[in-house]
């Protein structure tokens, strides 16, 4: 679902990503894992294309990211064909990211309204089955200051998957939560990954990647440092760096 081919990019002369090479495949729970700075967003970002990769190559669903390549040639997609391949991957952040002055289901059936031309009513009936799925169709009504941080993270979830993604993206999205609400989240993203969606996950919950996840990769300094079954690596780590990061995190 995701193929990243010696992935680098650059902040001006700060290079963050310096090839990045890996596959998460359909259906799959792929937890990402390393310290700050090590590149976990930028990559999330560069697989939605909010961040413009430098060099090597970014396929989501066999497409690549933000172009099409005619020989060796590569050409930029206009923002429209960008927008296109971006309404198939939803992303959720660590700070939830609401739309303050909408409802829960006001938030929920914007983008299918307003993106994708869908009826209001037929919306609405999609969005509070979302709502309840995500166990909030009693907070439909509510605004995202009523509501608390998990329960606002779950209707960032219910947005997302508004639109009928392919593929979800989560950067820390329990990391802001106080530590009683963060089960509440791991399980609706362990329901979701149940169901099959395709997930790549950076967290720092390690009982959840080692419950949930099918993949675990460990990066630093804008590299893959070590991968595999995350039960394997998270318990058998095989390079110093690993070692020394998952004795502070575990
Ligand atoms: P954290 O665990 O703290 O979220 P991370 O692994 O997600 O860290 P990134 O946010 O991807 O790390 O950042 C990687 C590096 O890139 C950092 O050194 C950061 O300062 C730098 N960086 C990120 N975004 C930008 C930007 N827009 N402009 C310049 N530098 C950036
Ligand atoms: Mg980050």
């Amino acid at each position: 679902m995701v193929r990243a081919e010696r992935v680098h990019k650059s902040y001006g002369l700060v290079e963050v990503l310096k090839g990045i090479d890996l596959e998460v495949k359909q259906g799959e729970v792929f937890v990402l894992v390393g310290p700050s700075g090590s590149g976990k967003s930028t990559f999330l970002r560069c697989i939605n294309h909010l961040e413009k990769i430098n060099a090597g190559r970014l396929y989501v669903d066999g497409d690549l990211v933000g172009y099409r390549q005619k020989g060796e040639k590569l050409y930029e997609l206009k923002d429209s064909e960008v927008a296109l391949q971006r309404r198939d991957i939803g992303m959720v952040f660590q700070h939830f990211n609401l739309f303050p002055h909408m409802t829960a289901l006001e938030n929920v059936i914007e983008a299918p309204v307003q993106v994708k031309g869908e009826t209001k009513a037929a919306a609405k009936e999609r969005g509070m089955a979302l709502l309840e799925r995500v166990g909030l169709s009693a907070k439909a009504g509510s605004y995202p200051s009523q509501l608390s941080g998990g329960q606002q993270q779950r209707v960032a979830i219910a947005r997302a998957l508004a639109m009928q993604p392919k593929l979800m993206l989560f950067d820390e999205p329990t990391s802001a939560l106080d530590p009683e609400l963060v089960g509440e989240v791991l399980d609706v993203m362990r329901g979701l990954a149940e169901e099959g969606m395709t997930m790549v996950v950076v967290t720092h919950e390690m009982g959840f990647a080692r419950e949930v996840g099918d993949a675990l990769v460990f990066m630093d300094g804008g590299v893959v440092v070590e991968s595999g079954d995350p039960r394997e690596v998270l318990s058998n780590p095989q390079h110093e760096r690993t070692k020394l990061f998952l004795s502070k995190v575990l």
